[in-house]
């Protein structure tokens, strides 16, 4: 691994994150409602979030754009499952709340026109998978 490249995270890593429904209400992270997708302005980093590691594996340039869902659910759904190993799960970085530890998964969508900055809170047990 080159240095400085993000940790690699696993399934495992995210479900060790703590439910969101344990963010203090006035912990600084409060303001961010993201149980799904949300589209945000800016991707999110310091001094909010510090950088827990990676989803995307190096080895794999071109990784699927194929969805894992369950119950129903759509891309933009609250109770989507995440999934490591699937879109956009697959090219996602995972950041921290400084503050209280909740987890945040950042990726960002290029389309032919625009760039779209997608935030998502990491609730434990929507992981499925390895
Ligand atoms: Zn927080």
């Amino acid at each position: 691994m080159p240095a400085g490249a993000p940790r690699r995270l696993t399934a495992d890593d995210l479900r060790r994150l703590p439910q969101p429904t344990a963010t203090p209400a006035g912990c600084a992270c409060a303001h961010l409602k993201c149980p799904g997708w949300e589209s945000v302005a800016a991707p999110l980093g310091e001094p909010l979030l510090q950088r827990l590691g990676t989803l995307r594996d190096p080895e794999e340039a071109d990784p699927t754009v194929q969805e894992l869902h369950a119950d129903g659910s759509r891309y933009e759904s609250a109770h989507a499952p995440i999934a490591p190993a699937w879109f956009p799960y697959n090219r996602c970085e995972v950041w921290t709340c400084r503050t209280c530890g909740r987890g945040f998964l950042q990726y960002t969508e290029f389309g032919g026109y625009y760039v779209d900055h997608r935030l998502r809170e990491v609730d434990p047990a929507r992981v499925l998978g390895a």
